[in-house]
């Protein structure tokens, strides 16, 4: 239900927006505890991805390893969020811990900015 509800909305859910959700569906207001125990169910097995800097949980449609490298190009104007990935990134990324002899549990690389609809907005170009 949490996966289904994560797909439909096609942008990253906040856990406390999940719980208003499911209990729009459903009538029945779930307790926190279980909506962050079906979250992490969800991470452990690669079906959603955790946007650390928007505290909000994603949607994975890219069946992609569950240790891949993932970059999400996060638009501040609409809040549409893109997943990409690059195996040039993830070799890089790859060398840049070994460099430091640190071991990644997990790659992944939050851009911020404006998607292509936005960067194209009439006047957007002139903004600060
Ligand atoms: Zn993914
Ligand atoms: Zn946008």
């Amino acid at each position: 239900m949490v996966l289904d509800k994560l797909c439909a909305a096609g942008r990253p859910v906040g856990a406390y927006d999940m719980i208003d959700i499911v209990a729009q569906a459903t009538g029945k207001r779930p307790a926190p505890v279980s909506i962050y125990r079906a979250l992490d169910f969800l991470l452990e097995n690669g079906l959603v991805h955790r946007l650390a800097s928007r505290n909000a949980y994603m949607a994975c449609a890219h069946h992609h390893e569950r240790a891949a490298t993932v970059a999400f190009l996060i638009c501040d104007s609409c809040g549409c969020v893109t997943e990409a990935s690059s195996t040039d990134v993830a070799t890089s990324l790859g060398a840049l811990a070994a460099a430091s002899g640190f071991r990644p549990q997990a790659q992944v690389i939050e851009l911020t900015g404006l998607c292509r609809a936005c960067a194209a907005e009439p006047g957007r170009a002139a903004a600060p």
